[in-house]
């Protein structure tokens, strides 16, 4: 079955690790496409000839979405379909994709997402921590505002989300400890790939276990909310 339309966007999850977890469909809708616009050509390649794909790619990442996004909606005015795809996992989650996706809209043409893997659910979904009602915070501010954030975090009451590099990881559990105080965190490395590793323990604890070895790979970390109760500025039973 054919399953692109001319004339729209796809917004196409890939995996964040494990080549196998693509769905059939995006791999059909990425053979299917004009043009797969891939926030690094190179690192999609390698999952485009795993797959036989054959399409032609173009980049759009950050730093040329200005240039690109008129390309890609000129392609689409030509009765093309355009594919997005980031590095890994779903486009837009603390990814390129929310330009190209705003510019489509505003010309009228269908947006269609193809869904998949999200490095924050995988992570979500194995922490044993409440998430009946979560927020996913992303990235960290690294400088201005980092404070604030963490201060906003150290009062939200429902599971915290945050994505993390390795080389910033010892610093954020350290910063959240001092926030926050000793609460129960996960820390979700390499999800889906070879050295996977799901460390469960508090905030004092998960610091002392990335001090062992310097830490490598990418991160979810997971972090209880605050104690119900406890909010700041509440007053029992009102
Ligand atoms: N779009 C992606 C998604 O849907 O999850 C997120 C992209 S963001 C640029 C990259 C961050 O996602 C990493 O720094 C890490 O926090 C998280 N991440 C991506 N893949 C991961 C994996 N396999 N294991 C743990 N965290 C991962």
């Amino acid at each position: 079955m054919n399953q692109v339309v001319p004339g729209t966007l796809y917004i196409v999850a890939t995996p964040i690790g494990h080549l196998q977890d693509m769905t059939h469909r995006a791999v059909e809708v990425l053979r299917g496409v004009s043009l797969i616009a891939a926030e690094d050509t190179r690192t999609t390649r390698v999952l485009l000839d795993h797959y036989g794909i054959a399409t032609p790619s173009v980049s759009y990442h950050s730093h040329n979405e200005v240039r690109r996004v008129p390309q890609l909606i000129e392609r689409l005015k030509e009765g093309g379909s355009v594919a997005v795809v980031s590095d890994a996992g779903t486009p837009g989650i603390s990814d390129p994709a929310s330009v190209v996706v705003r510019a489509a809209l505003e010309h009228g043409f269908p947006v269609v997402p193809i869904p998949g893997a999200t490095a924050f659910v995988s992570a979500l979904v194995v922490s044993g921590l409440r998430i009946d009602r979560f927020v996913f915070e992303g990235f960290l501010p690294v400088k201005k505002g980092r404070r604030t954030r963490l201060a906003s975090v150290a009062k939200e009451v429902r599971t915290i989300v945050l994505y993390e590099s390795p080389h910033r990881i010892q610093r954020t559990v350290r910063e959240l400890l001092e926030h926050c105080g000793d609460r129960r965190v996960v820390l979700a490395r390499e999800l889906t790939k070879k050295f996977e590793e799901i460390y469960r323990g508090r905030l004092s604890d998960a610091a002392a276990h990335l001090e062992r070895k310097v830490p490598r790979g990418e991160f979810v970390v997971v972090l209880e909310g605050m104690e119900e109760g406890m909010e700041a500025g509440t007053d029992d039973g009102v």
